[in-house]
């Protein structure tokens, strides 16, 4: 019957639109880890569960991905791998935005967050007893 048949390519639209949206979860890890995207989507898309946990184990090839001291960044403007110390990009040459001013107002954050912990610490006593905790 015709109406079976159409509901059967419908479910398989269904299946590959499901197995390509997975796709997409291996595709960003991967990408996000130095990879290719489109790969890493194929991948996923048609085995996603071998996909998966291959690319969450999989080392970062991308040197700023891999270690924050590595000494080495991209240049946020043309992707280009700098040392860290670079004022001006070589490639582009774009000044590089100088190492931690875009984080200044969330250190500032950070640091009043650590105030409240402690504010916290102080109310509940859970500063007073951090050294002499009874022994098991
Ligand atoms: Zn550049």
């Amino acid at each position: 019957m015709d109406t079976d048949g159409i509901e059967i390519y419908f479910k398989i639209f269904e299946i590959i639109m499901v197995a390509s949206v997975l796709g997409l979860i291996t595709g960003a890890l991967g990408h996000k880890k130095g990879d290719s995207f489109i790969l890493w989507w194929l991948f996923g898309t048609f085995l996603f569960i071998v996909a998966l946990p291959l690319v969450l184990i999989m080392d970062a090839k991308n040197p700023q991905v891999a270690g924050r001291n590595s000494g080495l960044k991209n240049c946020p403007y043309c992707n280009t791998l700098l040392k860290t110390g670079v004022m001006k990009c070589p490639q582009c040459r774009r000044s590089q935005p100088a190492i931690g001013a875009a984080t200044e107002a969330s250190w500032q954050q950070a640091r009043a967050a650590g105030d409240d912990v402690a504010q916290w610490a102080k109310q509940n006593g859970a500063d007073k007893n951090e050294d002499d905790a009874p022994a098991a």
